[in-house]
């Protein structure tokens, strides 16, 4: 028996964690330590540590497949792409949409966008960033100048005060929870604000338990003690940021005194005031936050609200400070780096920019030009179209996502899908959404295919293949390269290996121009932006100066506004939604792993233990609970641990889809939904 060890990089959360899979005869059997790797230095949690149990699954798609009178056929490639070829080629440029993935490697997120704006020459490619971290990108990137994570999970340690808001680390990103608990152990102290006293909320030193939605008001309430008390670092709202003034106007209004504040967002005055104090007085403050921030109509006022305090308190460019997003799939911060967004191309070029037009597209030489540079549509602008202007978009390839699942609403998602006049799904399940295609493309997992993915920290990692794919799936670049030849593109798309397709994302995105697989290979890797060849990376942003044009970070004055369905007489509970700790998403791969799924095999429903006797409704017991959009049956956890008032909802379950209730009200600006905050109603059976 042959056994091999290869390092690679895990698949599912943005921590980026490194481990070796166990390859037995070819074939990958287990996950083994990786003790070099600065993220995780050989731990993992276990969703990382049975990152090897789906691979091989008898479930995995291995032959394209095309829908006849109804029901799936097993095809040739041939004839598979002669079939998308021309159907692809049968529409307008604008009639088509592409969505990419979060979960496939740059290489491919890339194939995609240059797939998109070249061959299609749609200017409709979006990805699930749009559902989870839109609202980082365009909240960061308006005041700091970079739509991503300032610091790097490492410095995590260096804090004095951890300021969690929205964001249960331990269980969903727990490699970087170890870092909290190192400054924990090294004297931090560390704040916790959810609904939900979650595991993390447990280790926190202090608890602020407050109503979603309501995080503009507590960091506004915040930052007026903050001014009162005098506690702003004055030199670095002088040196550093514009907009101070806008700022105080706002925070320092009645609507925000400490009674107020305490009323709005559910938390004892007292609580709020000592938050202030420790937050403004360590020395060195972290905000860690995830989709609790994001996900709202809000999304971009509450990102740029962790900003404006950490401007204030000084809190940026320095070791164990700064805003941090923590992404909840491994390729997030990729996918959007990569160009896969409706508004960029790669390394954040808007597609409105002439010039950076005229530069991918003497790069890429398709010999009938690329896409207008034109904005196209979100994907949630998408869904709405679908199914408000039917025909408008006739046609969308989908790689590696499984809106069926993840998006909000999901009888308006499905009504939308079915105006479709053509879907294509590459992915290495038969998910829910491919379901509805009418041709279905196998492709390799990230233990079949080298490239690279870029974790929540901008750190640029490699996957290294494992195994070959199962049957005659193929990786995803490849298929997309081969759909574009059969479409007479080949010599666009003339790629040999994934470090071809890497050196064209390098030569194009001055972020990543420095790196290369041979540096990447590295246990460190890089962190962008890397802009030559010598350049050592930047685990850190804006040590001296912002990435705005006068390199000065923007305080903004942001009113609070509250959720776009609050509850009421008929539906009169604040549902929120999130992860566990043993599945991922919308479960594609987690599901189909054993160790994971006999964790928690299915949904629930968390009740607050008086709101559950108020319904006579007890722990375990089938319940139905009921939005304006749609209703599930879900077994109920009765539990202390949740605000009174306020309900949670897994969205991992497909037999409970917490998405079958939530609202598709979106952030006028990232076009994010908000899927933290909805009304419902539970009932018993
Ligand atoms: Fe994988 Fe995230 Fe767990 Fe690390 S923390 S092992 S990246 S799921």
């Amino acid at each position: 028996m042959e056994m091999k060890y290869i390092q690679t990089t895990c698949p599912y959360c943005g921590t980026g964690c490194s481990f070796n899979l166990v390859v037995l005869d070819g074939k990958v059997s287990g996950v083994a330590p990786y003790q070099r790797s600065p993220v995780n230095e050989g731990k993992l949690c276990p969703k990382g540590t049975y990152a090897h149990e789906f691979v091989n699954s008898p479930e995995r798609l291995t032959k394209p497949l095309i829908k006849k009178d109804g029901a799936f056929v097993e095809v040739s490639w041939d004839e598979a792409l002669k079939v998308v070829a021309e159907k692809f080629k049968s529409y307008k440029p604008d009639e088509c949409a592409c969505l990419a993935s979060a979960r496939t490697s740059n290489e491919d997120n890339y194939a995609m966008m240059k797939f998109a704006r070249g061959v299609l020459k749609t200017k409709h490619i979006d990805h699930c960033a749009r559902l989870c971290h839109a609202s980082t990108v365009a909240g960061l990137a308006n005041i700091f100048g970079s739509g991503a994570m300032t610091n790097s999970i490492g410095d995590i340690a260096d804090a004095k005060c951890v300021f969690i808001i929205g964001s249960n680390t331990f269980e969903n990103h727990p490699l970087i929870g170890r870092r909290v608990m190192e400054a924990k152990a090294n004297g931090a102290k560390i704040i916790y604000v959810d609904p939900r006293l979650t595991p993390t909320g447990k280790q926190a030193d202090l608890y602020l338990q407050f109503y979603s939605g309501t995080d503009v008001c507590l960091l506004n309430g915040m930052m007026q003690l903050i001014i009162k008390n005098g506690w702003e670092n004055k030199e670095f709202i002088q040196n550093r940021c514009n907009g101070y003034d806008d700022l105080k106007k706002e925070v320092m209004k009645d609507d925000y005194s400490l009674e107020n504040v305490s009323i709005i967002t559910g938390v004892p005055a007292e609580k709020i005031k000592t938050a202030a104090e420790w937050f403004a007085k360590s020395g060195a403050t972290a905000i860690l936050y995830s989709m609790g921030i994001t996900q709202h109509t809000t999304g971009v006022d509450n990102v740029k609200s962790c900003g404006n305090i950490q401007m204030l308190t000084g809190n940026l460019g320095r070791p164990g400070t700064g805003v941090n997003a923590l992404r909840g799939q491994n390729n997030v911060q990729g996918a959007c780096d990569m160009g896969a967004l409706p508004v960029v191309y790669t390394g954040y070029q808007k597609v409105i920019d002439e010039t950076a037009r005229k530069k991918f597209e003497d790069a890429w030489k398709f010999p009938d030009g690329i896409a207008k540079g034109e904005n196209g549509y979100e994907v949630t602008t998408l869904m709405n179209v679908l199914s408000d202007k039917p025909g408008e978009i006739k046609c969308l390839y989908i790689m590696g996502e499984n809106p069926m699942i993840s998006d909000p609403d999901l009888n308006h998602v499905a009504h939308s899908m079915k105006n479709l006049d053509f879907l294509v799904v590459q992915d290495i399940f038969l998910n829910e959404t491919a379901k509805l295609a009418n041709v279905v493309l196998p492709a390799a997992c990230y233990a079949e295919k080298n490239g690279t993915q870029t974790s929540t920290e901008r750190r640029v990692q490699m996957w290294r293949k494992a195994q070959n794919p199962p049957g005659e799936a193929k990786g995803d670049w490849e298929i997309i390269a081969s759909i574009a030849k059969a479409m007479g593109y080949g010599n666009q798309f003339a790629w040999s290996n994934s470090e071809d397709v890497f050196n064209e994302i390098a030569s194009l995105t001055p972020s990543y121009a420095g790196m290369t697989y041979q540096r990447l290979a590295k246990p460190e890797a890089l962190h962008w932006p890397c802009p030559s060849k010598d350049h050592p990376g930047t685990p850190i942003l804006h040590g001296e100066k912002f990435g705005m044009p006068d390199g000065k970070g923007l305080m903004t004055g942001i009113p609070f506004k509250y959720q776009a369905e609050r509850p009421d007489k008929d539906y009169p509970f604040l549902l929120t939604t999130g992860r566990s700790l043993w599945q991922w998403h919308t479960g594609t791969m987690t599901r189909r792993s054993k160790s994971l799924e006999r964790e928690e095999p299915t949904g629930w429903i968390e009740i607050n233990t008086e709101d559950a006797k108020n319904l006579d409704i007890k722990n375990g017991e089938l319940v139905k609970a009921v939005s304006r959009r749609g209703e599930i049956k879900i077994t109920a956890r009765v539990t202390d641990n949740i605000k009174k008032g306020v309900m949670f909802i897994p969205f991992h379950y497909a037999e409970c889809a917490a998405n079958m209730l939530t609202i598709n009200a979106l952030d006028p600006i990232a076009k994010i939904p908000e899927s933290k905050a909805c009304a419902v109603k539970v009932e018993k059976i």
